[in-house]
């Protein structure tokens, strides 16, 4: 494959070059409804089977890449990326909408992401090595040499949301953390940026030819979610896949990999509503200063974000902190959502807070583009929410419902009532500590990532990251998308009992040849 120096339209897929299925999908300008060129040709199934069989057949000499060799794969798409930063940044404001410095720093965090990951694969420490060596003078048995390390689970499907153009899509995290685990990937391309999408790929496919690894190690395809995203997730060489956008198309995949003859898992990152918790000495503090912050992580990036604080509750009876709130919101004029789509579904959630008895508190302006709808607060109680499933479900843009609790008892119940969640925040001060002791097992219980005195929107990258949770904030609460964890979900182990030395990986070598941090007889190796 030739290197491309601009937008083709095309999907990547290594060695092919065969017809498109005729359809086709052009990205609009969400700020102007107008259409953006080139044309982007969605695939064939015999497409998808062809990416999908070069995918397989490159995993074997993909996963037996030294971690010098990936690491410098991974370094490498980061400086294609680099490279093409400017293409791409412009690509991406013109297909989301969202302004230049946003989209600036996603693409910083993409490529610091894969560089952090390159770091880990690097380490080595993902390939969580264990040696028990055998005891042959046991009794009343022997015991056998045993020795395990983490390998790839083989090709990923990866489908990143429309928020996100970079930081989750062609070569945002899942891309890269099944990279480092030693996957090949295969993106199907979101239909709301596919020309940022394309340029993305094209980094990532110029680096697998400079390392000189098979195509197969990265495809993109072109196509509707519904028909090529559901062919590749059906199909038999994909052995697991990574999501990230509504629940309807999480939990469509999930069916889809659950009835395969051979079921694989799905790493879904859905919907979640982070609840915010006030208590009562933060309540009794800045009103205005807390609602000009709460109110500016509600409408960040117009309120889509699957970490946006959608639900807050403060201690009753709440006049003063509402009324800022209040002020504060009618203060926001609207920006430009992501799509015409989304916009509706928006319009959609707010009719749906209204019908389930939410109060609208206040209203701020509508953006100048038709597509940038005014934030809205909405006010209810706790036993409201309580009652109530539509008051606890995601509205995906900048809608705020307060709700006010009566005693601690209620606000623990009304908790415990919620769904599973990605984040959820405490906001208090040390006369609130013991209040706070009170709720922490619960929000344990309900959500990945617990913030004291601080908003949600903003995930660190980082090793100590969680962006995951319960169910619907997941798919599966045992991983997270972000940070150097994200690894494990595309690596099973494997293990080697009483293997001749010679035909040992290096990882389990006596000698660690690879100078991992290992196990040796379960203490620390270093
Ligand atoms: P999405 O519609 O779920 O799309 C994400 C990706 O999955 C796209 O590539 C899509 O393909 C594909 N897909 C969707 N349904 C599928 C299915 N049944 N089978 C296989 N693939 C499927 O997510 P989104 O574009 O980010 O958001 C759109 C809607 O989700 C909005 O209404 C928004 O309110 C809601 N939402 C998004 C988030 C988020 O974090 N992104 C969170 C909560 C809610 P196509 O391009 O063909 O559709």
């Amino acid at each position: 494959m030739t290197a491309r120096a601009g937008l083709t339209g095309r999907s990547i897929i290594a060695g092919w070059d065969g017809a498109g299925s005729g359809e086709s999908v052009r990205a609009v300008d969400p700020a102007s409804g107008q259409e953006l060129n080139p044309e982007f040709e969605f695939v064939t199934e015999a497409a998808v089977d062809a990416a999908a069989v070069a995918a397989g057949a490159a995993f074997d000499v993909y996963r037996e890449t030294s971690p010098a060799e990936r690491a410098g794969f991974l370094e490498r798409i980061a400086a294609e990326l680099d490279d093409r930063r400017e293409a791409i940044v412009d690509r991406a404001c013109l297909e989301s909408g969202l302004p230049r410095a946003r989209i600036e720093g996603e693409h910083g965090r993409t490529t610091g992401q894969i560089r952090l990951f390159a770091r880990e694969v690097r380490l080595g420490s993902h390939q969580g090595v264990r040696i028990d060596e055998a005891q042959p003078d046991r009794a009343p048995l022997p015991a056998p040499d045993v020795r395990q390390r983490h390998i790839g689970v083989g090709p990923v499907a990866v489908f990143g949301p429309s928020n996100f153009p970079l930081a989750f899509s062609a070569t945002g995290g899942d891309v890269a953390s099944a990279l480092a685990a030693g996957c090949p990937v295969i993106v199907k391309a979101h239909n709301a940026h596919p020309g940022t999408a394309e340029l993305a790929g094209s980094a990532v496919a110029a680096a697998v030819e400079a390392c000189g690894l098979p195509g197969g190690v990265y495809s993109l395809l072109f196509g509707a979610g519904r028909v090529v995203g559901q062919a590749l997730a059906a199909h038999p060489a994909i052995k697991a896949v990574a999501f990230t956008g509504s629940q309807a198309g999480g939990t469509a995949l999930m069916a889809t990999a659950a009835a395969r003859p051979e079921p694989v898992p799905v790493y879904a990152e859905m919907s979640s509503i982070n609840p915010q918790v006030v208590l009562a000495g933060a309540a009794a503090g800045d009103l205005e200063a807390f609602a000009a912050a709460y109110v500016g992580s509600l409408t960040l990036g117009a309120g889509q974000f699957c970490t946006n604080p959608g639900l807050l509750f403060v201690p009753a009876p709440a006049g003063g902190l509402v009324e800022a709130i209040a002020a504060a919101v009618a203060e926001q004029t609207g920006q430009v959502m992501l799509t015409a789509g989304i916009r509706e579904s928006y319009h959609e959630g707010l009719a749906r807070l209204e019908a389930a008895g939410a109060d609208r508190g206040a209203t701020g302006s509508d953006g100048e583009s038709a597509n940038a709808p005014a934030p809205v607060l909405f006010t209810a109680t706790a036993a409201q929410v309580l009652e109530s499933p539509d008051l606890q479900e995601e509205v995906f843009g900048s809608a705020g419902l307060v709700a006010s609790y009566e005693s601690m008892d209620e606000l623990r119940a009304v908790l415990e009532a919620l769904p599973g969640q990605l984040t959820a925040s405490i906001h208090m001060t040390e006369s609130d500590h013991a209040a706070a002791a009170g709720l922490v097992p619960v929000l344990e219980r309900k959500a990945g990532r617990l913030i004291a005195n601080g908003w949600p929107t903003g995930v660190e990258v980082n090793h100590a990251m969680v962006h995951g949770g319960p169910f619907p904030a997941t798919s599966d609460p045992r991983s997270t998308s972000v940070g150097t964890l994200a690894i494990r979900r595309f690596q099973r182990p494997v293990c080697y009992q009483n293997f001749p030395p010679d035909l040992l990986p290096d990882a389990v070598r006596d000698a660690n040849p690879l100078s991992l941090a290992r196990r040796l007889n379960g203490e620390p190796q270093l």
